[in-house]
């Protein structure tokens, strides 16, 4: 299997000097938390740059940082913009740069076949300055566009599909053992009310063994009065909210995925 050493990760632009926005999202925000699922899995040294103050002193910055490190290959993380219509993906590689250009092409096809967004394709360039003033093989993946509502949309549900998939390609195991990037699910302890973010269903008992008959519809709100822990057999605690419905007891997993804290 191919094996492109990620030696540096970084995410574009900083809080002083933001990139994009679009979809009430800011491209930094996003791209950090790519960065941060390649990193987990990488260990790929971090050469984000938080303190440049103008656009010019924050691609300096990062370079000097990938420079530091040296020769393999260095990801950066970005979200392009337009009008709100274009979107899609796409990985720029230096121009000439064969190993590159493969690991564009490969990463585009793979990570557009799990997340559905259009390939946009590997794109050459002899003047972005972080590929173009960089030691060793540098690609910065454009990770759809912030400002278009379809790309942030499959974003908010394929983001972990789509970081695996260019680990995948880069010949790390990005789903296995300890390296998954899958967001992890943490549990509610709080009483009070709870919105609905993911459809689910009310149970008769806290262990979820009978289902109510009841769905919890996405939006809907539900008061929950206690909170009952629950310990699973390999020793996690999953709590689970306990409402009245009517004048029925039910209960639901309190997944931060699943219900929101109002
Ligand atoms: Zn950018």
């Amino acid at each position: 299997m191919t094996n492109y050493i990620n030696s540096t990760s970084h995410r574009g632009h900083n809080a002083i000097v933001p990139g994009a926005s679009g979809c009430g999202l800011k491209e930094h925000e996003v791209a950090q938390q790519i960065h941060d699922k390649f990193r987990a899995v990488t260990k790929a040294v971090d050469a984000t740059d938080n303190v440049g103050r103008t656009a010019n002193a924050n691609l300096v910055n990062i370079v000097n940082k990938m420079n530091a490190v040296g020769k393999s290959f260095h990801v950066s993380h970005h979200l392009n913009a337009f009008n709100g219509q274009a979107n899609g993906f796409e990985v720029w590689y230096y121009a000439g740069n064969a190993a590159a250009k493969k690991l564009a092409e490969e990463i585009c096809a793979a990570v557009c076949k799990v997340t559905g967004w259009v390939n946009r394709g590997a794109k050459a360039t002899t003047s972005l300055y972080v590929i173009r003033a960089s030691t060793g093989s540098a690609i910065l993946i454009e990770w759809g566009f912030v400002d278009s509502q379809k790309d942030m949309d499959i974003m908010a549900k394929k983001m972990d599909a789509a970081v695996n998939a260019a680990l995948e390609v880069m010949g790390y195991n990005g789903t296995g053992g300890n390296s998954t990037v899958a967001k992890k699910v943490n549990y509610q302890t709080k009483t009070g009310f709870y919105e609905v973010i993911k459809a689910d269903t009310f149970y008769c008992e806290p262990e979820l063994k009978t289902k109510s008959g009841w769905n919890a519809a996405v939006g809907q709100r539900i008061a929950v009065d206690e909170v009952v822990k629950i310990k699973g057999k390999d020793g996690t605690v999953y709590t689970r909210g306990k409402t009245q419905l009517g004048s029925v007891t039910r209960y639901i997993t309190l997944r931060d995925d699943t219900l929101k804290k109002l």
